[in-house]
């Protein structure tokens, strides 16, 4: 199939996965990705001398998706795991462990969840309630704290499941969709009328040995871009930074697309295009020829956030963190209530021990600050972002030294809010780029927002362009066998 070429627009996850699928598929495939580097939200860089990731930092184990791209670039081996996965809750004054038996916050053990205290009397009180309650009604979908909410009470929404979802989406709860967000206990809770009843039966099916739940390479999970270009690289494909695509028009026999500055466009044809982006500019490109689909993208909200890394010497912390971190929920954290702002808190060189094993002598941790609607908490200057993170450690951790070192990273527009009708939403567009022959569309504005499920959408997306690109050049090898028929009889 090599005289078909395919172009993936987006050099993220997604748009290189995909673009790995087209190449050793045999099609000439080139990725376009607009800024300077590969990898989209992710990117490493050192700090202190040691590589801590800037975005994502590991990747789910237990999907096979990421672990299997790892392995087919033979990098299996190199995979390295959490030294901890335990991680903890700020919740009522103090950093509580998170309830043995939860499902993404939501309990299935009512005696770990007292232990816990997690939760106020009153509210670990009306847990059980579920337990007797008539089922609740959930016709379409609903949002993740209306339902759960309604099953085990607000206060199990407020200090479990938003900041576990908050870690993922940086979303509202009151918005996010119950489908979309937690499909296991969703479907899982169709075939129950309690809750906590169906995260029990999650828990019960679950393998007894799953093994680690995360994954990342020894250099950052930023890496993985770049082994994922050289591979395509070495398929014949190719891989351009700095190459923004700025219109997308359909042809009678594919796509033209015209990239680069308004004053020195290039113009670039393709039988094929994988748009693998987010979702603002797959509209602003789908605008022209697929309207439908543009307009429901237009739709999709996305959250900001920053990652705050600080770097401090290992004695500056009083007693060593024994958790690979901690998350706070939105109602301990909002500054105008007398939160400190930061949602999360990682302390990368406990999570990950080979990070330790860098430079046992200091600790990496990053902090993150911004949830959806919260973009005030961000127009902050850098050093101001730097000291909410300070003054944070200070405040649970007992850290009051300097940081050797510090950097913020800034993810605008980082992470797709995955609200009610998420589903319904992305149906429509899929439909309506269905209909456009010898398109696809990938990444985190669809079915996951994960690695796993952006490398899931990139391998579908690829496979239908591969469908099409053969069945079209079956079309043509007939109209030319036709030709050269017809030439003979004359
Ligand atoms: C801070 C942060 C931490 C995260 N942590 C994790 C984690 O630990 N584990 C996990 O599984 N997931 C994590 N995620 C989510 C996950 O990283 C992302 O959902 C995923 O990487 C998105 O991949 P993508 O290829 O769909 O999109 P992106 O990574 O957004 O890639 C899209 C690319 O398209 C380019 N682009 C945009 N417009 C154009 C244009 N017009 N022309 C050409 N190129 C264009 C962009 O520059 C970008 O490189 C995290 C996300 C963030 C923001």
């Amino acid at each position: 199939m090599t005289t078909s070429h395919a172009v993936v627009v987006g050099g993220g996850i997604a748009g290189l996965a995909a673009a790995r699928v087209l190449a050793q598929g045999g099609v000439r495939v080139t990725v376009l990705e607009g800024s300077s580097q590969i990898g989209g939200k992710l990117r490493v860089s050192e700090i202190a001398g040691i590589p801590v990731d800037e975005g994502a930092e590991s990747m789910l184990a237990r999907r096979p998706e990421g672990m299997d791209l790892v392995r087919d670039l033979g990098r299996t081996a190199d995979l390295v795991n959490p030294g901890t996965a335990a991680s903890a809750i700020f919740s009522r004054g103090a950093l509580r462990k998170l309830p043995a038996g939860q499902v993404m916050g939501v309990p299935s053990d009512l005696r770990a969840l007292a232990a816990s205290q997690v939760l106020s009397p009153a509210g670990l009180a009306r847990v059980p309630l579920d337990l007797v309650l008539p089922e609740t009604p959930r016709g379409g979908d609903v949002s993740v704290a209306g339902y759960i909410g309604a099953r085990v009470g607000r206060e199990v929404v407020d200090r479990l499941v938003e900041p576990l979802l908050g870690g993922v989406y940086a979303g509202r709860v009151e918005r996010l969709s119950f489908e979309s967000t937690l499909p296991a206990v969703a479907a899982a809770a169709r075939g129950h009328r309690s809750l906590i009843n169906a995260v029990q039966g999650i828990r019960a099916a679950a393998p007894k040995d799953p093994g680690p739940v995360f994954a990342t390479l020894p250099d950052g999970l930023g890496t993985l871009p770049h082994l994922v270009a050289a591979d395509i690289a070495a398929a014949g494909g190719t891989v351009r930074t700095g190459a923004m695509v700025r219109e997308l028009r359909r042809r009678e026999d594919g796509w033209r697309l015209t990239v680069g500055p308004a004053r020195d466009p290039e113009y670039l044809d393709a039988d094929a295009v994988l748009l693998a982006l987010p979702a603002a500019p797959a509209s602003r490109l789908l605008t022209p020829d697929v309207p439908a689909a543009a307009r429901e993208l237009a739709g999709i909200e996305y959250a900001s956030m920053a990652i705050i890394t600080l770097v401090y010497r290992t004695t500056a912390f009083p007693r060593l963190p024994k958790t690979s971190g901690y998350l706070v929920p939105a109602v301990e954290c909002d500054p105008e209530r007398g939160g400190r702002g930061v949602k999360a808190v990682t302390f990368s060189s406990v999570k990950w021990p080979h990070l330790r094993d860098r430079d046992p002598g200091v600790i990496a941790v990053r902090c993150s600050i911004g949830r959806f609607g919260e973009e005030h908490l961000l127009q902050r200057a850098d050093e101001e972002l730097t000291a909410t993170a300070m003054a944070e450690l200070a405040a649970t951790c007992g850290v009051t030294e300097l940081p050797a070192a510090s950097r913020v990273t800034r993810w605008g527009g980082g992470l797709p809010q995955y609200n009610v009708g998420h589903a319904d939403r992305v149906a429509k567009i899929r439909a309506a780029v269905a209909g456009a022959p010898g398109l696809a569309v990938a990444g985190a504005a669809y079915d996951g927002l994960g690695i796993p499920a952006c490398i899931a959408s990139a391998r579908a997306a690829a496979n239908r362009v591969l469908d099409h690109l053969r069945s079209r050049e079956g079309v043509d090898h007939d109209r030319a066998g036709g030709q050269a028929e017809g030439t003979r009889t004359q």
